[in-house]
């Protein structure tokens, strides 16, 4: 895999976000963080004694890895899978940042 370099062009800093669905897919490696958190549900179940109640269900979350790069400063050696990440496209387009292939 091809490797770029972000290098922000800009004085404030630019914080990326890895994607799971756009990073971890490409790159074949999650860099995701799995938290176990509890989410509400109403039981919907008419035979169960306690239908119509919200209870507690605990559910497992991917929260993505990121990165920043500071202003007026590099990044080191990326995966080129990185361009494909919304945060990088916007500062593309933004023409807050260039892109250095290696
Ligand atoms: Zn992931």
């Amino acid at each position: 895999m091809q490797q770029v370099i972000i290098h922000n062009t800009h004085t404030s800093p630019l914080t990326i976000s890895k994607l799971h669905k756009v990073w971890c897919e490409i790159t074949g490696t999650c860099s995701c963080t799995a938290i176990r958190t509890v989410t509400y549900d109403y039981d919907r179940n008419p035979a169960s004694k306690t239908a119509g109640e919200r209870l507690p269900r605990p559910i497992n979350r991917l929260v993505c890895d990121s990165f920043m790069v500071r202003g007026r400063t590099k990044s080191d050696p990326l995966p080129e899978a990185v361009l494909q990440l919304p945060d990088v496209e916007g500062a593309r387009a933004a023409r807050r940042i260039r892109i250095i292939r290696i």
